[in-house]
Protein backbone atom coordinates (compact mmCIF):
# COMPACT_ATOMS: atom_id res chain seq x y z
CA UNK A 1 0.00 0.00 0.00
CA UNK A 2 1.39 3.19 -0.86
CA UNK A 3 0.83 6.46 0.99
CA UNK A 4 1.19 10.02 0.68
CA UNK A 5 4.69 10.74 1.30
CA UNK A 6 6.22 13.32 3.99
CA UNK A 7 3.03 13.43 6.06
CA UNK A 8 3.19 12.92 9.75
CA UNK A 9 1.43 9.38 10.09
CA UNK A 10 0.40 8.85 14.38
CA UNK A 11 -2.05 6.52 15.91
CA UNK A 12 -3.59 5.31 19.19
CA UNK A 13 -3.99 2.09 19.79
CA UNK A 14 -5.99 1.40 22.74
CA UNK A 15 -7.49 -2.57 23.92
CA UNK A 16 -11.24 -2.32 24.46
CA UNK A 17 -10.49 -3.72 27.87
CA UNK A 18 -12.49 -1.22 29.98
CA UNK A 19 -13.45 2.32 30.40
CA UNK A 20 -10.34 5.33 29.12
CA UNK A 21 -9.04 5.73 32.08
CA UNK A 22 -6.23 8.76 32.62
CA UNK A 23 -3.27 7.35 31.28
CA UNK A 24 -5.20 6.47 28.14
CA UNK A 25 -6.14 9.67 27.50
CA UNK A 26 -2.79 11.48 28.67
CA UNK A 27 -1.10 9.38 25.38
CA UNK A 28 -4.33 9.70 23.26
CA UNK A 29 -3.92 13.44 23.45
CA UNK A 30 0.08 13.51 23.17
CA UNK A 31 -0.12 11.48 19.81
CA UNK A 32 -3.34 13.22 18.53
CA UNK A 33 -1.32 16.48 19.29
CA UNK A 34 2.18 15.58 17.40
CA UNK A 35 0.05 14.60 14.41
CA UNK A 36 -2.05 17.58 14.07
CA UNK A 37 0.74 20.16 15.35
CA UNK A 38 2.80 19.05 12.00
CA UNK A 39 -0.12 19.24 9.83
CA UNK A 40 -0.57 14.83 10.06
CA UNK A 41 -3.00 12.39 9.95
CA UNK A 42 -4.01 10.80 13.20
CA UNK A 43 -5.83 7.46 13.29
CA UNK A 44 -7.43 4.98 16.08
CA UNK A 45 -7.48 1.55 15.92
CA UNK A 46 -9.08 -0.78 18.41
CA UNK A 47 -6.69 -3.71 19.36
CA UNK A 48 -9.27 -6.33 19.99
CA UNK A 49 -7.95 -9.39 18.96
CA UNK A 50 -7.35 -10.66 22.27
CA UNK A 51 -10.66 -11.39 22.55
CA UNK A 52 -10.58 -13.01 26.07
CA UNK A 53 -9.45 -9.67 27.60
CA UNK A 54 -12.05 -7.45 25.54
CA UNK A 55 -15.76 -5.95 27.02
CA UNK A 56 -18.13 -5.72 25.12
CA UNK A 57 -18.93 -2.40 24.33
CA UNK A 58 -15.59 -0.72 25.62
CA UNK A 59 -14.92 0.19 21.79
CA UNK A 60 -17.86 2.11 21.56
CA UNK A 61 -17.65 3.78 24.92
CA UNK A 62 -13.77 4.02 24.17
CA UNK A 63 -14.40 6.66 21.09
CA UNK A 64 -17.37 8.71 22.24
CA UNK A 65 -14.94 9.78 24.87
CA UNK A 66 -12.36 10.65 22.76
CA UNK A 67 -14.91 12.73 20.31
CA UNK A 68 -15.94 14.45 23.76
CA UNK A 69 -12.74 15.85 24.32
CA UNK A 70 -12.78 16.67 21.15
CA UNK A 71 -9.97 14.10 19.44
CA UNK A 72 -10.92 13.78 16.22
CA UNK A 73 -9.23 10.83 14.00
CA UNK A 74 -8.82 10.86 10.65
CA UNK A 75 -10.56 8.13 8.27
CA UNK A 76 -12.33 5.08 9.82
CA UNK A 77 -11.03 3.33 13.28
CA UNK A 78 -9.54 -0.02 12.03
CA UNK A 79 -10.47 -3.05 14.57
CA UNK A 80 -7.85 -5.85 14.51
CA UNK A 81 -10.47 -8.33 14.83
CA UNK A 82 -10.79 -7.50 11.09
CA UNK A 83 -7.04 -8.33 10.03
CA UNK A 84 -6.93 -11.28 10.54
CA UNK A 85 -5.90 -12.39 7.06
CA UNK A 86 -3.22 -9.56 7.15
CA UNK A 87 -1.67 -11.33 10.17
CA UNK A 88 -1.69 -14.63 8.53
CA UNK A 89 0.02 -13.43 5.99
CA UNK A 90 2.80 -12.04 8.00
CA UNK A 91 2.51 -15.38 9.80
CA UNK A 92 3.01 -17.33 6.10
CA UNK A 93 6.27 -15.20 5.45
CA UNK A 94 7.63 -15.58 8.55
CA UNK A 95 7.07 -19.61 7.68
CA UNK A 96 8.34 -19.45 4.45
CA UNK A 97 11.50 -18.50 5.49
CA UNK A 98 11.82 -20.66 8.30
CA UNK A 99 11.69 -18.15 11.27
CA UNK A 100 8.98 -20.18 12.83
CA UNK A 101 8.03 -23.42 14.99
CA UNK A 102 5.54 -25.00 17.12
CA UNK A 103 6.24 -24.94 21.20
CA UNK A 104 4.00 -27.22 23.51
CA UNK A 105 5.66 -26.19 26.21
CA UNK A 106 2.85 -25.20 28.63
CA UNK A 107 3.37 -22.39 31.28
CA UNK A 108 3.70 -24.67 34.24
CA UNK A 109 6.73 -26.23 32.18
CA UNK A 110 8.59 -22.73 31.69
CA UNK A 111 7.74 -21.92 35.43
CA UNK A 112 10.93 -20.74 37.18
CA UNK A 113 12.88 -20.48 33.90
CA UNK A 114 12.48 -16.36 33.78
CA UNK A 115 11.40 -14.12 31.48
CA UNK A 116 13.49 -15.72 28.37
CA UNK A 117 12.08 -18.70 26.68
CA UNK A 118 15.13 -21.43 26.70
CA UNK A 119 14.40 -23.11 23.28
CA UNK A 120 13.35 -25.95 24.30
CA UNK A 121 11.27 -26.76 21.24
CA UNK A 122 13.55 -25.23 18.57
CA UNK A 123 14.25 -27.91 16.57
CA UNK A 124 12.53 -30.57 17.63
CA UNK A 125 10.22 -32.63 15.18
CA UNK A 126 6.87 -31.00 14.23
CA UNK A 127 3.85 -32.62 16.41
CA UNK A 128 1.06 -30.67 14.80
CA UNK A 129 -1.26 -33.12 16.25
CA UNK A 130 -0.38 -31.75 19.77
CA UNK A 131 -1.94 -28.28 21.11
CA UNK A 132 0.75 -25.72 20.06
CA UNK A 133 2.34 -22.24 20.06
CA UNK A 134 4.49 -20.96 17.29
CA UNK A 135 7.49 -19.00 18.43
CA UNK A 136 9.46 -16.50 15.57
CA UNK A 137 13.41 -17.29 16.16
CA UNK A 138 15.66 -14.58 17.11
CA UNK A 139 18.93 -13.65 16.55
CA UNK A 140 21.99 -13.00 18.32
CA UNK A 141 23.03 -10.36 18.78
CA UNK A 142 21.33 -6.62 20.25
CA UNK A 143 18.86 -4.56 18.66
CA UNK A 144 19.20 -0.58 18.98
CA UNK A 145 16.79 2.05 17.93
CA UNK A 146 16.89 5.71 18.88
CA UNK A 147 13.54 6.81 20.82
CA UNK A 148 12.92 10.63 20.14
CA UNK A 149 12.35 10.72 24.21
CA UNK A 150 13.93 8.26 25.89
CA UNK A 151 16.93 8.09 23.70
CA UNK A 152 18.92 4.97 22.73
CA UNK A 153 17.68 1.81 23.79
CA UNK A 154 19.14 -1.60 22.97
CA UNK A 155 17.68 -5.02 23.87
CA UNK A 156 19.51 -8.33 23.26
CA UNK A 157 16.48 -10.60 22.87
CA UNK A 158 17.81 -13.78 23.10
CA UNK A 159 18.82 -12.89 26.83
CA UNK A 160 15.54 -11.04 27.22
CA UNK A 161 12.39 -12.75 25.64
CA UNK A 162 14.62 -15.70 23.62
CA UNK A 163 12.31 -16.93 21.10
CA UNK A 164 9.15 -14.90 20.98
CA UNK A 165 5.31 -16.60 20.44
CA UNK A 166 3.52 -14.76 17.24
CA UNK A 167 1.05 -16.73 17.28
CA UNK A 168 -0.77 -18.52 20.77
CA UNK A 169 -1.71 -21.63 21.65
CA UNK A 170 -5.95 -20.17 22.09
CA UNK A 171 -5.29 -19.66 18.21
CA UNK A 172 -4.88 -15.90 18.35
CA UNK A 173 -2.51 -13.95 16.88
CA UNK A 174 0.38 -12.25 19.00
CA UNK A 175 0.10 -8.30 19.59
CA UNK A 176 3.63 -8.34 18.74
CA UNK A 177 2.64 -9.58 15.26
CA UNK A 178 -0.72 -7.67 14.42
CA UNK A 179 0.77 -4.50 16.19
CA UNK A 180 3.80 -4.41 13.60
CA UNK A 181 1.31 -5.51 10.31
CA UNK A 182 -1.46 -3.15 11.50
CA UNK A 183 1.01 0.05 11.62
CA UNK A 184 2.32 -0.43 8.43
CA UNK A 185 -0.58 -1.44 6.31
CA UNK A 186 -2.19 2.59 7.33
CA UNK A 187 0.92 3.96 6.73
CA UNK A 188 2.47 4.88 10.27
CA UNK A 189 5.33 7.38 10.30
CA UNK A 190 5.70 7.34 14.36
CA UNK A 191 4.34 4.91 17.02
CA UNK A 192 3.87 7.32 19.87
CA UNK A 193 2.66 5.55 23.16
CA UNK A 194 3.65 4.54 26.72
CA UNK A 195 6.74 3.48 28.06
CA UNK A 196 4.93 0.04 29.43
CA UNK A 197 5.43 -0.86 25.61
CA UNK A 198 9.44 0.09 25.12
CA UNK A 199 10.92 -2.94 25.90
CA UNK A 200 8.23 -4.66 22.87
CA UNK A 201 9.73 -2.19 20.82
CA UNK A 202 13.14 -4.77 19.69
CA UNK A 203 10.64 -7.70 18.93
CA UNK A 204 8.61 -5.67 16.98
CA UNK A 205 12.22 -4.55 15.29
CA UNK A 206 12.67 -8.24 14.90
CA UNK A 207 9.56 -9.02 13.02
CA UNK A 208 9.82 -5.61 10.73
CA UNK A 209 13.23 -7.05 9.52
CA UNK A 210 12.38 -10.45 9.40
CA UNK A 211 9.00 -8.83 7.02
CA UNK A 212 11.57 -6.31 5.20
CA UNK A 213 8.64 -3.60 6.31
CA UNK A 214 10.42 -0.28 6.59
CA UNK A 215 10.44 0.72 10.33
CA UNK A 216 8.34 3.68 11.97
CA UNK A 217 10.31 6.43 14.15
CA UNK A 218 9.18 5.59 18.03
CA UNK A 219 8.55 7.79 21.02
CA UNK A 220 7.05 6.18 24.07
CA UNK A 221 6.31 9.03 26.84
CA UNK A 222 5.70 8.20 30.68
CA UNK A 223 3.24 6.06 31.66
CA UNK A 224 1.30 7.52 34.61
CA UNK A 225 1.51 5.59 38.28
CA UNK A 226 -0.43 5.57 41.20
CA UNK A 227 1.84 6.41 44.35
CA UNK A 228 2.22 2.84 45.17
CA UNK A 229 3.59 2.85 41.57
CA UNK A 230 1.41 0.83 39.58
CA UNK A 231 0.22 1.75 35.79
CA UNK A 232 -3.07 3.23 36.20
CA UNK A 233 -5.80 0.82 34.75
CA UNK A 234 -8.86 -0.01 36.00
CA UNK A 235 -7.40 -3.33 38.24
CA UNK A 236 -5.66 -0.52 39.92
CA UNK A 237 -8.64 2.15 40.41
CA UNK A 238 -7.39 4.39 37.66
CA UNK A 239 -9.75 7.48 37.17
CA UNK A 240 -12.04 6.82 34.67
CA UNK A 241 -12.38 9.75 32.65
CA UNK A 242 -15.79 8.64 30.33
CA UNK A 243 -18.50 9.70 32.57
CA UNK A 244 -16.74 13.26 33.94
CA UNK A 245 -17.60 16.70 32.51
CA UNK A 246 -16.00 16.68 29.26
CA UNK A 247 -14.83 20.16 30.72
CA UNK A 248 -10.87 21.68 31.03
CA UNK A 249 -10.35 19.79 34.35
CA UNK A 250 -8.48 16.47 32.69
CA UNK A 251 -7.39 17.59 29.43
CA UNK A 252 -5.51 21.24 30.97
CA UNK A 253 -4.17 19.10 34.01
CA UNK A 254 -2.71 16.51 31.00
CA UNK A 255 -1.22 19.52 29.16
CA UNK A 256 0.38 21.64 32.54
CA UNK A 257 1.17 18.84 34.93
CA UNK A 258 1.58 15.74 32.76
CA UNK A 259 2.82 17.04 29.16
CA UNK A 260 4.92 19.79 29.96
CA UNK A 261 3.25 22.69 28.35
CA UNK A 262 2.09 25.87 29.47
CA UNK A 263 -1.68 26.70 28.78
CA UNK A 264 -2.71 30.00 29.58
CA UNK A 265 -5.28 30.39 32.18
CA UNK A 266 -8.13 31.77 29.69
CA UNK A 267 -8.13 28.83 28.98
CA UNK A 268 -9.43 27.30 32.35
CA UNK A 269 -13.43 27.73 31.06
CA UNK A 270 -13.14 26.87 27.62
CA UNK A 271 -14.37 23.97 25.81
CA UNK A 272 -12.42 21.02 24.59
CA UNK A 273 -11.91 22.09 20.91
CA UNK A 274 -10.26 25.51 22.10
CA UNK A 275 -8.10 24.06 24.55
CA UNK A 276 -6.93 21.81 21.70
CA UNK A 277 -6.59 24.69 19.44
CA UNK A 278 -4.27 26.05 21.35
CA UNK A 279 -2.61 22.76 22.64
CA UNK A 280 -2.08 22.21 18.63
CA UNK A 281 -0.29 26.18 17.88
CA UNK A 282 1.72 25.69 20.86
CA UNK A 283 3.14 22.07 20.94
CA UNK A 284 6.05 21.55 21.87
CA UNK A 285 7.32 17.63 22.53
CA UNK A 286 10.44 18.58 24.77
CA UNK A 287 7.86 19.26 27.47
CA UNK A 288 7.27 16.22 28.02
CA UNK A 289 9.59 14.82 31.17
CA UNK A 290 12.19 12.44 29.93
CA UNK A 291 11.27 9.84 32.33
CA UNK A 292 9.20 6.54 32.40
CA UNK A 293 6.78 6.87 35.26
CA UNK A 294 5.16 9.74 36.25
CA UNK A 295 3.38 9.18 39.68
CA UNK A 296 -0.07 10.90 40.24
CA UNK A 297 -2.85 10.89 42.96
CA UNK A 298 -5.79 10.20 40.75
CA UNK A 299 -7.57 12.17 43.52
CA UNK A 300 -5.63 15.55 42.47
CA UNK A 301 -7.24 15.49 38.84
CA UNK A 302 -10.51 18.14 38.51
CA UNK A 303 -13.71 16.53 37.25
CA UNK A 304 -12.50 12.73 37.12
CA UNK A 305 -14.79 10.20 38.40
CA UNK A 306 -12.61 7.57 40.35
CA UNK A 307 -14.03 4.02 39.72
CA UNK A 308 -13.58 1.39 42.10
CA UNK A 309 -11.73 -1.55 41.37
N1 LIG B 1 -3.22 -1.84 22.43
C1 LIG B 1 -2.02 -1.63 23.18
C2 LIG B 1 -2.36 -1.24 24.60
O1 LIG B 1 -3.43 -0.78 24.86
C3 LIG B 1 -1.16 -0.53 22.61
C4 LIG B 1 -0.60 -0.88 21.31
C5 LIG B 1 0.49 0.05 20.85
O2 LIG B 1 0.41 1.26 21.07
O3 LIG B 1 1.41 -0.44 20.23
O4 LIG B 1 -1.56 -1.41 25.50
ZN1 LIG C 1 8.39 -25.11 23.78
Amino acid sequence: MTHAPNTYRGRFAPSPTGSLHLGSLYTALASFLEARSQGGLWFVRIDDIDTPRCLPGADTRILKTLERFGLCWDGTVDYQSDNLERYRAALDKLEENGRLYPCTCSRKKLEGTGSAYPGWCRGRPRDRLQPHALRVRVDPGTIVFEDRLQGRFSQNLADTSGDFIVYRRDKIYAYQLAVVADDHAAGITEILRGCDLLDNTPRQIHLQRLLQLPPPAYCHIPVLVNPEGQKLSKQTGAPAVDDCKPGPGPLLHALLRLLGQNPPGELLNAPPKEILSWAIAHWRIEGIPKCRRIAIMPSSIPDIRVISA
